[in-house]
């Protein structure tokens, strides 16, 4: 049946879409780009349109969560069309949510269309609320950008959850100020591991910080509870007591999420990733455009789940200083 539901080899049903718009974005951050970075030439990345006809044929399939991502999102031209013409499939019930991960900067912008358009929630990755820090993190960027980007999300409507990224000697000294700083905006936060994934100029071992230490260092100031707490996503939560606001942790490295993965990552060239840690991967772009019927895109889509790996094997340690995936996070998104 073209419309069934896509369900891999070990019983997961793939529910949840992330799309990597662009590869391109306005910042450099250490992780997870190089400063000299190489975009795609224009000519292999997708149009809108092509985009919006991959997104649906997934929604046809029983994706009820699409999670628009990038590099930045939000600078790719005219991305609003897309998310204006996603929100068709919110307005039937088809969709439950149309989501973003960005980093804020055009967020002054684009928050009340966005709002507009059905979006309800949105993550913003912040690292730092120190102006010095975040350029030095970013490598040009300019924390009062982001700050503007994050009240115009409020002003919106929109729910925000902030992700930062735990860099040891970076920002350890200060998540801390970052929960009690959320609990006062009313933003929920997420940790997140630094994965090794792609050449960024600098050895990873040297950011790694383990998020069990910064779990048990909170605990001594916060009352946190383990929440049940689920959006879909790999974050496991807990409560925090003093500003009732939820603080998730993405640890891959420490706590392997695999289990119930539910998702699989497309990029802009139309490459599909059945699991962020591996390198297996399937063309879309050539089936989407070998005919205008959906039939032999859905094929495809259905052959590659049918790979969908049971799980990942990231390894940060001093003998193997390589990437474990040789694509940079930008490429899907994380
Ligand atoms: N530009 C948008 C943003 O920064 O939110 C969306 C894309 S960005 C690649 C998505 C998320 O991946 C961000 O929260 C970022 O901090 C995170 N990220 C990037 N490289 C990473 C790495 N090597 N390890 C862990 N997280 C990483
Ligand atoms: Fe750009 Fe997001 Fe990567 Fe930072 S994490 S360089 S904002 S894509």
């Amino acid at each position: 049946m073209s419309n069934a539901p896509l369900i891999d080899p070990f019983d997961r049903q793939i529910n949840y879409l992330r799309v990597s718009v662009t590869d391109r974005c306005d910042l450099r951050c250490v992780y997870c780009m190089a400063e000299d970075m190489t975009f795609l030439p224009k000519a292999e990345v997708l149009s809108l349109e092509e985009l919006d006809r991959l997104c649906s044929a997934f929604v046809d399939m029983g994706v009820r969560k699409l999670r628009l991502t990038g590099g930045e999102p939000l600078v790719r031209k005219n991305v609003m069309w897309l998310v204006n013409r996603l929100g068709r499939h919110l307005k039937s019930g088809a969709l439950e949510e149309l989501t973003l991960t960005s980093n804020g900067t055009q967020l002054a912008k684009y928050a009340q269309e966005l709002a507009d358009a059905g979006v309800r929630r949105i993550n913003v990755s912040l690292d730092t609320l120190d102006a010095n820090k975040f350029a030095a993190i970013t490598r040009w960027g300019n924390l009062d950008q982001v700050l503007d980007g994050l009240a115009a999300a409020k002003q919106a409507g929109l729910a925000v959850k902030i992700n930062t990224v735990a860099l040891k000697g970076v920002n350890d000294d200060e998540l801390d100020r970052l929960l009690t700083w959320c609990g006062e905006c009313g933003f929920d936060l997420t940790f997140i591991e630094v994965m090794p994934m792609g050449e960024i100029g600098e050895q990873r071992i040297d950011q790694y910080l383990p998020l069990s230490m910064v779990r048990a260092k909170l605990a001594e100031t916060w009352t946190l509870t383990d929440s049940d707490h689920q959006t879909g996503g790999p974050a496991r939560y807990v409560d925090v007591g003093e500003t009732g606001q939820k603080l998730g942790f993405i640890t891959p490295l420490t706590h392997n999420f695999c289990e119930s993965c539910n998702r699989v990552r497309l990029t802009c060239t139309g490459t599909l990733y059945m699991c962020l840690g591996q390198d297996d991967d399937a063309d879309l772009r050539n089936a989407l455009r070998a005919s205008d019927d959906d039939a032999a895109l859905q094929q495809a889509i259905r052959e590659a789940i049918t790979r969908k790996p049971k799980g990942h094997d990231f390894i940060i340690d001093r003998r193997s200083n390589q990437p474990a995936v040789g694509r940079h996070m930008s490429v899907t998104g994380g």
